[in-house]
């Protein structure tokens, strides 16, 4: 606790006052643009990876970046995601996932969360991403396994995502973009999914493109015609 209210004091005392204009406008309420939804491995710091200010980014963790399916489970995430796509109507979601990430060893170990019921459960909306590593790369183990599992569960939690009306909604009309991502702790490094290649391809920052996991807004509304 003491280490908490130390920083603390350290924020007030030297990061707050000289941004007291910025927070004084945010008490007033929130716009962010972007929700990020990741993992909640104390190594994975969205706003420290991506230089935000307060305000900017609305973020979600939960244990493995889950989205369960609609309807399956009401959840926090579930909620959360509603939330920003008609309240603060962002224009980009991303779920990340993260190199040597516990919740995906307990995918290709189920046998370190046999005694966390909880915690199994949960990970059953995750086990799309066991199945297609299963079915498709039997032999994929140690180092690769996690890798390739980290990306399908990345992909899995994006079709989730679709499954939320209020998500197909915003994506059918354009409003919205999702994108599924993974961060590499050691290296710094990103890679986006890539829907048109359909693997994951390293963000080039500079690039400007940033590959999409999402299909273009096919909905618009039926035009006049003469009768
Ligand atoms: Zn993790």
């Amino acid at each position: 606790m003491k280490r908490l209210i130390e920083g603390f004091e350290q924020f007030r005392n030297d990061v707050f006052p000289a941004q007291r204009e910025v927070f004084r406008k945010l008490a007033g309420g929130q716009n962010p643009s972007m929700m990020f939804i990741t993992c909640a491995d104390s190594r994975v710091m969205p706003e420290m990876m991506f230089s935000t200010q307060p305000g900017e980014l609305f973020v979600y963790r939960n244990i493995g970046n889950i989205v369960p399916p609609y309807a399956q489970h009401v959840s926090g995430v579930v909620a959360a995601i509603e939330y920003a796509v008609k309240v603060l109507k962002v224009s980009h979601i991303v779920i990340c996932g993260h190199s040597d990430c516990g919740a995906m060893k307990a995918l290709q170990y189920p046998e370190l969360v046999q005694d966390m019921p909880s915690v199994a459960a949960w990970m059953k909306h995750a086990d799309v991403a066991r199945y297609v590593v299963e079915q498709n790369g039997p032999d994929l183990q140690g180092p690769e396994g996690l890798r390739c599992l980290t990306e399908e569960n990345v992909v899995g939690q994006l079709e989730h995502l679709r499954t939320l009306p209020a998500v197909a909604a915003a994506l059918a009309s354009g409003q919205l973009s999702i994108h599924g991502w993974v961060y590499d702790i050691a290296h710094a490094e990103l890679k986006a999914f890539d829907a048109q290649r359909g693997c994951f391809v390293a963000i080039e920052p500079g690039e400007g493109r940033v590959p999409e996991a999402t299909p273009h807004a096919r909905f618009s509304m039926p035009t006049a015609s003469a009768a």
